[in-house]
């Protein structure tokens, strides 16, 4: 097959500021070239056996010049791959997409560009700063701080002239002198500018001033690239239109532990929210090969009066295995459906099963006391569930009727990189830790090693509920707050009380 190279513009970092077409070029290629400026987020969305090369600074065997890039992307392509190359905003916004383009016609290979939002516009929005307003600016200007040619100099005559706004990008090395050269050319010393920096992410920083005094800010608080550098009236705006600094839980630091597969719902609200997401799963959901103990009760399943699912993982595994099996939900017949919990109840749902009992807390306790109220004993129960689950519903129901117990998935420890938490623990770049699950506790601490717990004496752990928050204290950990509704958004709320 004939290679391509997508030359892809990835926004100006917040993860869902990607267009459309950009996302399905991600999902569709067999390697991704990405930097700095890219979100890594998007990696997640890939094929199984998309291959990765990191070209930015950081990297690890050294910096790579846009000529080693150039050829990167080349080589991959005429191998008859699906190459995306992702860059930050726009790839024509000062990304050197155009050399890259030229190169690749060049070499023949095959190229498409997908523009981005730029940093230049996107960034500024995300800083309660609009390019242009009626009232302030009825042009915009977007400048290289860092001309190609290190002994030119910008026309700052000209630009000193412009009532727009002014915009340079990579222009913080310059900046005292962007500023000086603006005022010494006619532009009035009093003139707002504002410094942004890593725009649209959840660690944005932004600083204000003036063309005089803004350089002096910059120092005093340490403010470094990547930022944009905005100039006009325009900044004046920020404080009534900054709606991205002012959600609940920007530039919180929130630590998710449950397992990857289940934590999308607690990740996309955190993030809603302004929070900074840590994904650090504990858990791992595997789900146990089919056995005839599994697919017994999966065939005899209009014997049983009452089925009881535990979790979600629960009620897909278990409709996989009935599908694979070459049944429907049918078999369900007159049986009874308990789920705990609502978000298990709307699982069953897109199976088209409605739930009869959901039980008003999320807890086995509260089920065996639903379930007391209407068994008799001839009943006949089965909960497929995990098998580390809790002992108590199986054995306080068979006093009650009889009850078979299929164990159908096992949780196990996740694979979260234990190095890299502790860094981000020890340089307190944690401000939270979700934990949805007494399991997601005990793993967290065999993950970091009883001789790390202290590490935890500073973070706020927040619980979903009182069987987690008795866990989090065996381990002598002490729980900043449980959910009052112990669900996830019970635990959203709670983070929000803060
Ligand atoms: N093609 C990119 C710009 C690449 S040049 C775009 O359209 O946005 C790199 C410069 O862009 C940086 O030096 C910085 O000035 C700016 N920049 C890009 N992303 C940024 C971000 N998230 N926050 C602040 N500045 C950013």
């Amino acid at each position: 097959m004939k290679g391509k190279v997508y030359l892809i513009g990835a926004g100006p970092g917040d993860y869902e500021l990607l267009t459309l077409k950009g996302f399905n070029c991600i999902k569709n290629a067999d390697v991704v070239v990405y930097d700095r400026l890219a979100n890594d987020s998007f990696l997640k969305e890939t094929k199984d056996n998309c291959e990765f090369i990191y070209v930015g600074k950081e990297s690890k065997n050294h910096t790579k010049t846009q000529d080693e890039i150039n050829e990167i992307i080349a080589e991959e392509a005429l191998k008859g791959k699906i190459v995306a190359r992702l860059k930050g905003g726009d790839p024509y916004v000062f990304g050197r997409g155009g050399e890259e383009g030229e190169f690749l016609l060049e070499k023949g290979v095959d190229f498409e560009v997908v523009p981005g939002i730029t940093s230049a516009i996107g960034g500024l929005c995300y800083a309660g700063i609009p390019i242009t307003h009626r009232d302030y600016a009825s042009s915009f200007h977007v400048i290289t701080g860092h001309l190609k040619e290190e002994d030119k100099e910008l026309n700052w005559e000209a630009l000193a002239k412009l009532d727009g706004t002014l915009v340079f990008l990579m222009g913080m090395a310059n900046l005292q002198n962007i500023c000086n050269n603006l005022i010494k050319e006619g532009k009035c010393k009093d003139t707002p500018v504002a410094i942004i920096n890593w725009a649209t992410r959840p660690e944005q920083k932004v600083v204000t001033g003036t063309l005089e005094n803004i350089y002096e800010v910059v120092q005093r608080e340490g403010i470094k690239p990547p930022s944009l550098i905005v100039v006009g009236g325009v900044v004046g705006l920020r404080d009534k239109l900054n709606f991205f600094e002012k959600k609940p839980l920007f530039s919180k630091n929130i630590v998710v532990t449950r397992a990857r597969t289940q934590s999308s719902k607690l990740v996309d609200e955190l993030k809603g929210l302004g929070a900074n997401v840590i994904e650090f799963p504990t858990i791992k959901i595997e789900e146990i090969t089919p056995n005839e103990e599994m697919d017994n009760s999966i065939r005899g399943l209009k014997e049983y009066s009452y089925v009881v699912f535990t979790s979600i993982n629960g009620v897909n595994i278990f409709f996989k295995r009935l599908m694979d099996l070459g049944f429907d939900s049918r078999v369900f017949g007159n049986t009874k459906i308990v789920a705990i919990g609502s978000s298990t109840a709307k699982e069953l749902a897109k199976y088209g099963l409605r739930a009869d009992i959901v039980p008003e807390k999320f807890v086995a306790e509260e089920l065996v006391k639903e379930l007391e109220k209407v068994i008799t004993k001839e009943d006949k129960i089965l909960i497929p569930r995990a098998s580390e689950a809790r002992e108590i519903l199986v054995e306080k129901l068979s006093k009650l009727c009889i009850v078979k117990e299929v164990k159908i998935y096992d949780t196990i420890v996740g694979e979260g990189n234990k190095e890299e938490i502790i860094k981000l623990l020890k340089n307190d770049k944690i401000d939270y830790i979700t934990f949805t699950s007494s399991s997601t506790v005990k793993n967290l601490v065999k993950i970091l090693g009883e001789e790390n717990l202290s590490l935890l004496d500073k973070v706020k752990l927040m619980s979903i509920g009182p069987i987690t928050s008795k866990t989090i204290e065996e381990f002598g950990l002490r729980v900043y707050r449980e959910a009052e509704e112990y669900t996830i958004s019970g635990l959203v709320v709670s983070l929000l009380v803060g």
